[in-house]
C-alpha cells in the first residue's frame, strides 16, 4: 500500500523505525521505555514493525570501562560486541511489558547487495514478521565497519525498508525535523515536505549528532530518505521524543514523498 501522507501512518501495513546511538544510550537509555511503548502500540494494532537500532558501541563503553568513544577500530568493534548484547537485553526487557518478542538481525549493507545473502535475509525477515516477532536490526559490526566509519545506519535502515517493502520509514534522531540550515543557526526553517526528486537546493546540512556518541547527521538522513523514497517507501524524519506522535499520524517532522 502507499502511505502518501502522515495521517495514513496509523493504517500502514509495515513500518521500519530507525533510532540512533545518542537517543537510547548513556543518559538517554531511559528513552528505550517510551520508544518501545510507541512501537508496541503500532504492533498491537496489527502493523508489522521493524526497528533498526544503533547504539551498540555507546552501550558497551561503560562495560569496558571506557569514558569516551574508543578511537581504534578493534576496540570499537569489541565495545559493539559487548554493547549489542546489552542493548538487545534492554529492548527485550522493555518489550516484555507488552508480551512482544524481539529477533536480533545483524546485517551489513553488503549483505543486502549480495543476491544470495539478500534473499536469505528477506526470507528470514518475512518469517519473523509473519510470526509477529519484532526484528531489531543493527550493522554486524565485527565484519562490517561502514556505520562505525560513516555513522550511517540511516542507509542500512533504508536498505532494510526496500528489502521488506515497507510502507513507511521513520528516521529518528535528536532533532525534530530537517531544517533549511543547521537548526541552531538563525533563519533555519523546518522543511515540511520534500516532493519526490526535489534536489533540496539551497539547503545546508551540518553532519554530527549532538551527544557525541552518534555519528550520522542530516546529510545521511537525506541520502537514506531518497534511497527509500525511490523504492516507493515514504519517509518521515523526526526526533525520538516524537515517535509516538509520529506513529499516530501527527503533522510533524519532515516528510519525503515516495516515487
Ligand atoms: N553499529 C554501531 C553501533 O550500533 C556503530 C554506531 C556508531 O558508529 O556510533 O554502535
Amino acid at each position: 500500500m502507499t502511505v502518501n501522507q502522515r495521517s495514513a501512518i496509523p493504517g500502514a501495513r509495515r513500518i521500519v523505525v530507525k533510532v540512533g546511538s545518542s537517543s537510547i544510550s548513556g543518559e538517554n537509555a531511559g528513552q528505550i521505555t517510551a520508544l518501545v511503548e510507541a512501537l508496541a502500540g503500532a504492533h498491537d494494532k496489527g502493523t508489522e514493525v521493524v526497528l533498526v537500532s544503533s547504539g551498540a558501541i555507546a552501550t558497551g563503553m561503560p562495560y569496558l570501562r571506557l569514558d569516551a568513544r574508543p578511537s581504534d577500530l578493534a576496540t570499537q568493534q569489541a565495545a559493539a560486541a559487548v554493547g549489542q548484547n546489552v542493548l538487545i537485553y534492554r529492548y527485550q526487557d522493555s518489550l516484555d511489558r507488552f508480551g512482544i518478542v524481539a529477533g536480533q538481525v545483524l546485517l551489513t549493507a553488503g549483505d543486502l547487495e549480495n543476491p544470495s545473502h539478500r534473499s536469505n535475509a528477506q526470507r528470514a525477515m518475512e518469517r519473523l514478521l509473519g510470526l509477529r516477532i519484532l526484528p531489531i536490526v543493527n550493522e554486524n559490526d565485527t565484519v562490517a565497519t561502514h556505520e562505525i566509519r560513516f555513522g550511517d545506519n540511516d542507509r542500512l535502515a533504508a536498505l532494510v525498508s526496500v528489502l521488506v517493502a515497507a510502507d513507511v520509514l521513520i528516521l529518528l534522531s535528536d532533532v525534530d525535523a530537517l531544517y533549511t540550515r543547521p537548526p541552531q543557526e538563525p533563519g533555519a526553517e523546518r522543511i515540511e515536505e520534500v516532493p519526490f526528486g526535489d534536489p533540496l537546493s539551497g539547503v545546508t546540512f551540518g553532519d554530527i549528532g549532538s551527544a557525541g556518541v552518534g555519528t550520522g547527521g542530516a546529510g545521511t538522513k537525506v541520502s537514506a530518505a531518497r534511497l527509500a523514497a525511490e523504492a516507493g517507501t515514504s519517509v518521515l524524519v523526526t526526533s525520538t521524543a516524537n515517535v509516538a506522535a509520529a506513529l499516530r499520524g501527527e503533522q510533524l517532522g519532515t516528510w519525503f514523498q515516495p516515487a
